[in-house]
């Protein structure tokens, strides 16, 4: 089996007598391949060319940082089936889905972000100063399991338009996609340092990294609970932070939604990646006289979201691992205790050995319970009643996070009046989904700053002010 290593200024280092991190497929437990597990030397190693890399890449123009980009777009494009096959095999995603929104979106956002760039203004003049566009510096970038390659590409796109150099800590649990990344990278021919990847778990390499001296800019996707240990660790030396979090994300159909269509998004939204989406809509919230007819169509539909092997057609692969499928199971089991009571799902279906988990629908859901309060990170919608518009706004802005949520109405105006009361970074109009370069980010603990597009681009630029120099614009 070959041990994908460690990259670092334009090199793969060696990696025998190196400790491993293996990667087994969450659908039968086969080993898929496997990663060296970096140490805080590697994090060092990765810094320092990164850090060398900076002043030539800083000052290389941005045509030819265009360039680049669209280069590494066409290796992308080249090794669509190689990248979406092991997605599917390192995380579970069905192989079509794994096509078009894990490889295919990675592929848009970088499109996004090259126009983006194109639109930069490098200097233009306030009254008497001249602005100037720069750089941010090193960015160190550490990315989740769920959707790595749109994630990675998201934050390494952005970051090397800008000028920035990049250190990747891709996750451990699908590292091999960013190990494709890498070769991508180093076939394009970006400089040596500007692009480095390090593999590694969170202890040896993700928190070195994050409070490494050498680091400016850290952008961290995952969970809150790390979100908030990464920002404590950069803030020790006072780095910019982004962060992209979780969520618990609400569904408000308005009493004249078009109840069949909009129970089909929902479950859309909710299972597919297995629930294991940070903007997954979670939470329906329907008007009191519509609940059993929602949950009728919802138990009908979910019927077609049979799991099975992701890399043979099925519609709902496994979570992403046993570790994964358990969390799931309790987040359901104590719902359970609470007093919710399970309309359809709430158990590992038979016939599997991997980490599947039957979709799943809770209702009696109270806002005072975990379940309607905590992201779960698998198939699992909760149903719950309200009596009118205003109390649903209240319900769906009752909670910490604030990424993402949706209403449904047969009357875009009633529908947007409500949407412009969520308390969150976006929100989705009769199931339409996010565009590609449109900002994406949270409210409140789902996180801070915004990824995709010029906005996403802003992440990685400072602004230099220049006295007296605004004729020199
Ligand atoms: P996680 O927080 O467990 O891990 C994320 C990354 O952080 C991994 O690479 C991990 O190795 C690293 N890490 C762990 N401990 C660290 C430490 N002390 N210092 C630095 N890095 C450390 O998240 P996950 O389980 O990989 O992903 C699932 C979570 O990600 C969910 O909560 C989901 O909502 C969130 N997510 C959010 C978005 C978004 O854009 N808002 C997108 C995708 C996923």
């Amino acid at each position: 089996m070959e041990v994908q290593g460690h990259y670092i200024a334009g090199r793969w280092e060696a990696t025998s007598g190196r400790d491993v991190i293996e990667v087994d497929s969450p659908t039968d437990g086969a080993l898929v391949g496997a990663v060296v597990a970096g140490t805080p030397a590697d994090v060092d190693r990765a810094v320092a060319a990164a850090v060398e890399a900076f002043e030539g890449w800083a000052v290389t123009p941005l045509e030819e940082r265009i360039r680049l980009v669209r280069v590494l777009v066409t290796g992308l494009e080249a090794h669509r089936e190689e990248l979406a096959r092991t997605l599917s095999a390192e995380m579970g995603a069905p192989l079509d889905f794994a096509r078009g929104a894990q490889v295919g979106v990675a592929i848009k956002d970088l499109e996004a972000l090259v126009a983006a760039a194109g639109e930069l203004r490098p200097r233009r003049a306030v009254s008497g100063s001249l602005v100037v566009t720069e750089p941010a510096g090193v960015v160190a970038a550490i990315t989740p399991w769920n959707f790595p390659l749109h994630q990675i590409m998201l934050k390494l796109g952005a970051a090397v338009l800008a000028g920035c150099t990049f250190v990747l800590k891709p996750s451990e649990v699908a590292p091999l996609n960013a190990a494709i990344v890498a070769r991508l990278v180093h076939e394009a021919g970006f400089p040596a340092g500007v692009v480095n990847v390090v593999h590694g778990n969170g202890a040896q390499v993700g928190a070195p990294l994050t409070a490494h001296p050498g680091v400016d800019v850290v952008t961290f996707t995952g969970s809150r609970e790390v979100g908030a240990v990464v920002a404590r660790a950069a803030s020790e030396s006072i780095k910019r932070v982004s962060l992209e979090l979780g969520g618990k994300s609400a569904a408000i159909l308005l009493p004249d939604a078009p109840l069949e269509e909009s129970v089909a998004a929902v479950l859309g939204s909710c299972f597919a990646n297995t629930g294991q989406t940070c903007a997954a809509l979670t939470r329906a919230l329907v008007p009191r006289q519509l609940h059993d007819e929602f949950e009728l169509a919802a138990t009908r539909l979910a019927a077609s979201w049979t799991p099975g092997d992701p890399l043979a057609g099925a519609r709902l692969g496994p979570l992403t691992s046993m570790a994964q499928r358990q969390k799931v199971a309790g987040f359901v089991d104590r719902a359970v205790n609470d007093g919710a009571e399970v309309a359809f799902g709430g158990r590992a279906p038979d016939g599997f050995d991997g980490a599947f988990y039957e979709p799943t629908l809770l209702t009696h859901v109270t806002p005072d319970m975990e379940i309607f309060r905590e992201e779960v990170f698998g198939p699992v919608l909760v149903l719950v009643p309200y009596d009118s518009v205003d109390e649903a706004v209240a319900l769906a802005n009752d909670s910490r996070y604030g990424l993402s949520g949706a209403v449904f109405s047969a009357h875009e105006d009633a529908a947007l009046e409500v949407a412009l009361r969520l308390r969150t970074g976006s929100v989705g109009l009769n199931g339409a989904g996010l565009d590609v370069g449109a900002p994406f980010g949270g409210y409140k603990e789902s996180g801070v700053g915004r990824e995709a597009g010029a906005w996403g681009l802003e992440e990685f630029l400072e602004f230099k002010t220049v006295m007296g120099a605004a004729h020199l614009a």
